[in-house]
């Protein structure tokens, strides 16, 4: 099953995953701050992912993985 994979700790919190995903899935966080002092984004509901991938070609940072 395809599944996105979030690297927390390279996310600067941009946000623009979080519109990309069409399952509307994503969401920053609210409680976790990285290393770099940002609130990273986070998959809520991993089950619901149909593997698109639309996240991993809008993040600027390359942190999303699509398996
Ligand atoms: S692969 Fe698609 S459905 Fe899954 S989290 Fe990314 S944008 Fe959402
Ligand atoms: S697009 Fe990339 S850098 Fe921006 S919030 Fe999403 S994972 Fe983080």
């Amino acid at each position: 099953m395809t599944k996105a994979k979030i690297d927390g700790e390279a996310c600067k919190g941009c946000g623009l995953c979080v519109g990309a995903c069409p399952k509307k899935i994503i969401s920053l966080s609210k409680s976790k701050i990285n290393r770099q002092g940002y609130f990273p984004a986070e998959i809520t509901d991993i089950e619901a992912c149909i593997g698109c991938a639309l996240c991993a070609v809008m993040c600027p940072d390359v942190c999303i993985e699509v398996e």
